[in-house]
């Protein structure tokens, strides 16, 4: 017994040693990584089914590694939250979304949003609005065409600071909505008082409509609940038709997944829009 109890703690010790090698490994990557650029976007369209055409994209990062390619963000986003990198990812993306956004409305494409995901520690950092106002003034779009997501978690974990971000980012002309919407604890009464415009259900919900009635039910009264509160729904990693359908009958507004697209890349992202017509 007491050799195996000692086994299990050489084991353990093993995976830990692993994990911090990873770690130290993958920030000193992380911090060449910056240094050197190496960090581009996808953009996954997100289709209005009113319109039946592409209302907006989201800006998703990814990791372009010298040696082992394209890397995808859940594996340095936790390690960049933890080593405070987290922040200076998140004001590149922003800045490349909107830079990103600003020309392709010259090339003509109109009424379309870019949304950018921000990390807790960024939703909270005293230089967000500064931030978010420079970055719009020096890349020249305008505020209505960005839209910042923010986790659910992260809204409510001091909803009464949340309140006080958002309504200065607000002021600003962007648009905030709450990802992964179902995913963590939400007050009904906070979520009121949020001057948000949209709640992005997440996709574990959404794979797992066909399965699960409760699921597809709770799916339902997410959109209503949207809807009594003034609020556009996105649906999230929408892959089949029947979720499609689904959806529609919940009278979601937005969908986005693979079912229409996967992120794509920066040179696939207009000629996808401009075609794409759904009725
Ligand atoms: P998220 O914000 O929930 O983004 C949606 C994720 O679901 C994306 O993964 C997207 O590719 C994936 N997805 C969309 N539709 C489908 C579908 O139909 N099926 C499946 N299986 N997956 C689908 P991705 O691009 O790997 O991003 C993962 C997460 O990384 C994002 O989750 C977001 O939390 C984070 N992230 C990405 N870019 C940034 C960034 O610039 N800053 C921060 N802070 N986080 C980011
Ligand atoms: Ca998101
Ligand atoms: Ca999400
Ligand atoms: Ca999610």
């Amino acid at each position: 017994a007491k050799s195996q109890g000692g086994q299990r703690y050489a084991f353990f010790d093993e995976s830990l040693k692993q994990q911090l090698f990873n770690r130290v490994q993958v920030e000193a990557d992380l911090r060449t990584a910056i240094k050197e650029n190496q960090f581009i976007l996808y953009y996954q369209p997100q289709v209005s089914l009113a319109e039946g055409r592409v209302t907006g994209l989201e800006a998703l990062i990814r990791w372009q590694h010298p040696e082992k390619g394209l890397i995808p963000p859940n594996a340095f986003i936790p390690i960049a939250e933890q080593t405070g990198l987290i922040t200076t990812l998140d004001t590149w993306s922003l800045r490349e979304a909107c830079r990103q956004l600003k020309e392709w409305q010259s090339a003509g494409l109109a009424d379309v949003t870019v949304s950018v995901n921000l990390s807790a520690q960024q939703f909270q950092d005293s230089e967000l609005l500064s931030l978010v106002a420079t970055t719009l003034s020096e890349t020249g779009l305008s505020p209505e065409y960005l839209d910042l997501e923010i986790t659910e978690s992260c809204a409510m974990s001091s909803p009464a600071c949340a309140i006080t971000i958002m309504q200065a980012l607000t002021e600003l002309g962007v648009s905030i909505s709450i990802d992964d919407f179902g995913t963590g604890y939400s007050s009904l009464a906070y979520l009121k008082q949020f001057p948000i415009e949209t709640l992005k259900i997440d996709r574990s919900f959404v794979m797992n409509i066909e399965s699960d009635d409760k699921v597809a039910s709770l799916c339902d009264s997410i959109a209503h609940l949207a809807h009594r509160l003034g609020l556009r729904v996105v649906a999230e990693g929408v892959e089949t038709e029947e979720q499609l359908k689904f959806l529609v009958s919940a009278a979601c507004d937005i969908v986005q997944g693979y079912f229409f697209s996967k992120p794509l890349s920066v040179a696939n992202v207009l000629p996808f829009a401009s075609n794409f017509f759904w009725e």
